[in-house]
């Protein structure tokens, strides 16, 4: 059944998390692990997975302060942009998103719903966005303070990272195992970050890296991460971004389409695929077998299936 966040409360907003689905995966891919996947991807068809926990203390702070527009910045394809439009749509907000290059002939599927859901899109050079973390970036649009509320790439500010440690409560509640490992795809860190500074010592984080900036990553996990006393708790797996941001390689289509096929789930290339993947290629070292006997995996699924529409066959 499809279920919608319909109201915009802290309330309403755990109340759909808490209902998220825990599946287990029995698959000849994990010999010897028991591997479940938490489905945030379902807690609004919309505002889906991380984003939407990223989003919801973002859009109740402007609210209290009585903004009535969210502006943000993103690519063509970015989650957090299509999310943050469908939840300005949701809750009464005007939307502006700030995207990085120029205005193509024909936008990408996702940018055509964003316009669709309401958010108007201001195009701006590679260079300009590059600007993204500085002040005066908004000042071409001329950003009013008095009743815009800014959410930066991605939704990775200090709201952003309470929503996603409320995700790490209702994990902590909801877990139907004690989950030794949660795995999940890292793009600027936060959310893995964020989740290990809440989830209890027996669970470890793994992140993997969907894109090539180690530094970076390592630096926005400490930011959140940093209280935590065994640094051991956070472990990110490098090798698994098949090229880079949004590459693809042979073997992640075929991890796209076997966990389709065999577990009737829809990832995207992006992420979701490129996860599942790094821990298929962990589970088959054979020298790992042993440490992973009967070991408890959590997998997020963190959303973004909307991203898939941009996979192209060449
Ligand atoms: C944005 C996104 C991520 C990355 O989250 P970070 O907090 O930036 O690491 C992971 N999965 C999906 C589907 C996303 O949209």
């Amino acid at each position: 059944m499809i279920r919608y966040l319909t109201e915009l409360s802290l309330e309403h907003f755990t109340e759909a998390a808490r209902n998220i689905p825990y599946q287990q995966i029995h698959s000849d891919l994990f010999p010897g692990l028991n591997v479940w996947i938490r489905r945030d991807d379902l807690i609004d068809p919309l505002i889906s997975g991380n984003k939407a926990y990223k989003l919801i203390y973002n859009l109740l702070e402007a609210r209290k302060q009585g903004k009535d527009t969210i502006v943000t910045c993103g690519g063509a394809w970015s989650n957090h942009i299509h999310a943050t439009a469908a939840a300005g749509q949701r809750f009464g907000f005007k939307t502006i998103g700030i995207i990085r290059g120029e205005r193509p002939p024909k936008l990408s599927a996702m940018l055509q719903d964003a316009e669709r859901f309401g958010m108007v899109l201001r195009f701006i050079s590679r260079k300009e966005y590059r600007n993204r973390h500085q002040a005066e970036f908004l000042e071409p649009i001329g950003f009013d303070p008095d009743s815009s509320w800014f959410v930066p790439e991605g939704g990775a500010n200090s709201e952003g990272g309470r929503g996603v440690q409320l995700l790490g409560r209702i994990i902590t509640e909801t877990a139907p195992v004690i989950f030794d490992e949660c795995w999940l795809p890292c793009g600027t860190g936060l959310t893995a970050g964020a989740l290990a500074s809440v989830l209890p010592q027996t669970t470890s984080v793994t992140g993997v890296a969907v894109v090539r900036d180690e530094p970076g990553i390592r630096l926005e996990i400490k930011k959140w991460a940093d209280q935590v006393e065994d640094q051991s708790k956070v472990d990110l797996i490098l090798g698994g971004h098949h090229g880079g941001y949004g590459r693809v390689s042979e073997s992640l289509r075929q991890t796209m389409t076997e966990s389709e096929r065999k577990e009737k789930l829809a990832l995207d290339h992006v992420y979701g695929a490129k996860l599942m993947s790094a821990l298929t290629h962990c589970a088959a070292e054979p020298f790992n077998e042993e440490n992973k006997r009967q070991k408890n995996i959590l997998i997020l699924h963190t959303g973004g299936v909307q991203g898939k529409r941009g996979l192209t066959n060449n």
